[in-house]
């Protein structure tokens, strides 16, 4: 299956706890007023790439953890994404990252499927009223980093912060 990739990162320190490869997947439906990269948001920009070509490059990068990146990667291209997180767990022992626009409820409720591969989501929309470039892994308050299985499980919502769930 191939995915349509608008760049990757290998040496990534800003997207993430220690060092990541970052893959930006083309395509975003929520055009925040303010967005960083508005080139990401047709899904037809970009490069293709196999899945498992994508793996390879995250394999050979031994000692980085991955995020998803965009774009967001749960809109125009969700099944292809969810082939990608599901192999990266299969094949690697890497914690993935992934950012989108939605709220973390929105997965629970439509896109629960892919929250299983995925360590860390920071999550909802870019809001320009609220950008603070003093914040860690995020570009503006009301985005959220939440660890994915510890909220499953507690049923509410877990904050990833300096490493520590709370
Ligand atoms: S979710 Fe991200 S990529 Fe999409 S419009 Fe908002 S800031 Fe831009």
């Amino acid at each position: 299956m191939i995915m349509k990739i608008m760049k990757i990162d290998t040496d990534c320190t800003d997207n993430g706890a220690g060092i990541r490869t970052t893959i930006y997947v083309s395509g975003c439906t929520h055009y925040c007023k303010g967005c960083h990269n508005p080139s990401s948001w047709n899904p037809l920009n970009g490069d293709d790439y196999e899945i498992d070509e994508l793996v390879k490059i995250i394999e050979e990068n031994s000692l980085a953890d991955v995020t998803i990146s965009g774009g967001d990667a749960l809109t125009c291209q969700y099944e292809e994404t969810l082939k990608l997180v599901k192999a990266i767990k299969e094949r690697t022992n890497k914690n993935v990252w992934l950012y989108t626009g939605y709220r973390f409820k929105e997965l629970l409720e439509d896109k629960l499927d892919i929250l299983s591969y995925i360590d860390v989501i920071i999550d909802g929309r870019f809001d320009s009223s609220k950008k603070d470039l003093r914040l860690l892994f995020r570009g503006s308050s009301n985005q959220r980093i939440i660890g994915v299985p510890q909220s499953i499980k507690e049923s509410t919502i877990v904050l990833w912060r300096n490493g520590e769930y709370i």
